[in-house]
């Protein structure tokens, strides 16, 4: 008997979470105009369309991501990394606090250790890739990925991301990496949404 068809499952630009200027001065209504509406959008888009050429049996983008290599792969982890991201910044930034707070001074020493740790990871993944505070072999740490690649194709629970790819800061900072990093981490992360990760997984 044959298979039914696989009916492709497809996906929605998710909505920023910020109006597209909230994040000004430290990252332009410019840039997330760009990052979010043109690649950000584009990942989707090139997501969906492989998908319609190649059905894959998948629930969620999430599953599609752990499913998927080469060319899907790329382009859903993109769309699934952008939209962790996007969370993971908010309009007034802050600090940790509460036991997320605790944990980091647990397993990095302090705060600002974890700042140093997270600025110079980021800013020293060659080319393309992604910053994260992760949860892996028990405790929290720093990791970067390369490209499209994220820790949860590999099951590693995510709290916080930073893109560092060039299309994320080359308009407002040009080729001044550390820079967008350091504004970034000390006036626009999403504390709350990490504090939310870190409840679910600890
Ligand atoms: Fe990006």
């Amino acid at each position: 008997m044959a298979q039914p068809a696989i009916k492709p499952p497809q996906f929605e630009l998710a909505p920023l979470p910020f109006a597209e200027d909230a994040l000004a001065p430290i990252l332009s209504a410019e840039t997330l105009s760009l990052h979010y509406g043109k690649h950000h959008r584009k990942y989707v888009d090139t997501a969906n369309r492989l998908l319609q050429q190649n059905p894959v049996r998948a629930a969620s983008l999430e599953e599609v991501v752990r499913a998927a290599s080469g060319k899907l792969f790329n382009n859903a982890a993109q769309a699934w990394n952008h939209d962790f991201y996007w969370h993971s910044l908010s309009p007034s930034g802050g600090r940790p606090s509460g036991a997320l707070a605790s944990q980091i001074d647990k397993d990095f020493g302090s705060y600002e250790r974890f700042v140093d740790e997270l600025s110079a990871r980021a800013a020293g993944q060659f080319g393309s890739g992604w910053a994260w505070l992760v949860k892996h072999e028990g405790r929290l740490q720093v990791m970067t990925t390369p490209n499209a690649e994220t820790p949860m194709a590999k099951g590693v629970p995510c709290l916080l991301t930073i893109d560092v790819w060039e299309h994320a800061y080359y308009i407002d900072y040009r080729n001044q990496r550390e820079r967008y990093l350091r504004e970034l981490i000390d006036n626009r992360l999403n504390w709350e949404f990490a504090e939310e990760n870190w409840s679910r997984v600890k």
